[in-house]
């Protein structure tokens, strides 16, 4: 037994975080110039891979869209391929108010827990299934594709990127943010990375998710430039030379594979303390929640905690727990 030395329900309460960054005002990108309103992509003469950059999938983590926007202000162009670079929840990002900023995560439903067949192909409605539905087409023909999101919650930065080995390869050679987590998604529904053209086995195309850092800091908008920056290079689509800012260097990136997606069973799901996003605990089966009265402990020694979240609703993921692959 390894529990921690004063067990006790953690107090769950939401960070006040300050927004240190200004919502941009997106008006002139809302046509889109595809035929998808805040859809914007340029086909290069020499043939090369689709590559897309999603932002505000959550309306609230306005850091990728202010990303955007400077590399559409730049008029970023690629020199083979095609470049997407697309505003995805619209709605939610037009309602956000710095003086609530959690409020506008989505308006119906996380649209990133909308992308399989099931609910995109189903008579469900919502503003979240119209606006995919409406992306779909392109997201159709994307190669390679860098979803950018924030977070609420203390935690080091990481992307995610699914189950595929391909995936993971990509968020290495990436490698900003340095960790790259291999994970199953949420049984809530599939993320956009989790959408079939990227997911399936037999496809080639391969998506990840960069949690870039905390919401609302401008650090986090520096790491998600830096991403992006990466992966055009690496794509061979944009060559980083002035007015873009430089490629900083970086330490190597390191793979951790989920082991255990812990899901809420209860609505009284709490942590023994204010466990921080990269954490390390390490010995196996040490006791770090209660959902309810059932016990979730670390499966492993090195046990690294992915995501913890405090005031996790039933259903919804309250942690990942990973293992560093050398
Ligand atoms: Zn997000």
């Amino acid at each position: 037994m390894h529990d921690l030395p004063q067990p006790g329900r953690a107090p769950a309460r939401p960070p006040v975080v300050a927004v240190n960054i200004a919502r941009p005002d997106l008006r002139r990108w809302l046509p889109g110039n595809c035929g998808i309103p805040g859809a914007w992509s340029f086909t290069a003469e020499a043939p090369g891979p689709h590559v897309a950059i999603t932002a505000i999938i959550h309306g609230n983590e306005i850091a990728g869209a202010v990303v955007l926007d400077r590399l559409l202000r730049l008029a970023v162009r690629p020199a083979r391929g095609r470049l997407s670079l697309v505003f995805c929840n619209l709605e939610a990002f037009a309602r956000f108010d710095a003086a609530d900023p959690t409020a506008t995560r989505f308006l119906d439903e996380d649209m990133n827990r909308l992308w399989d067949p099931g609910a995109l192909d189903g008579p469900r409605r919502s503003a979240e299934l119209k606006r995919a539905r409406e992306l779909r087409a392109l997201f159709d023909s994307v190669d390679m594709l860098a979803d950018l999101h924030s977070m609420l919650w203390r935690s080091d930065p990481l992307i995610l990127a699914g189950e595929t080995g391909r995936a993971a390869q990509l968020g290495l050679a990436i490698g900003v943010p340095q960790t790259v987590v291999a994970d199953a998604g949420h049984a809530g529904g599939r993320r956009l990375i989790d959408y079939a053209r990227f997911a399936a086995p037999g496809s080639t195309a391969t998506a990840v998710l960069v949690e870039a850092g905390d919401h609302w800091q401008e650090p986090t908008v520096a790491r998600m430039e830096q991403a992006c920056l990466r992966l055009l290079r690496l794509a061979g689509l944009v060559e980083p030379r002035p007015p873009l800012p430089p490629i900083a260097p970086a330490p190597p990136p390191r793979l951790a594979r989920v082991t255990r997606t812990i899901t809420a069973a209860t609505q009284s799901f709490a942590f023994l303390r204010d466990f921080r996003g990269g954490e390390v605990i390490p010995r196996a089966n040490t006791l770090i929640a209660l959902d309810g009265e059932a016990e979730i402990r670390t499966p492993h020694d090195d046990c690294l905690l992915v995501m913890p979240t405090p005031m996790v609703p039933r259903g919804h993921t309250a942690v990942r727990l990973a293992r560093f692959v050398d």
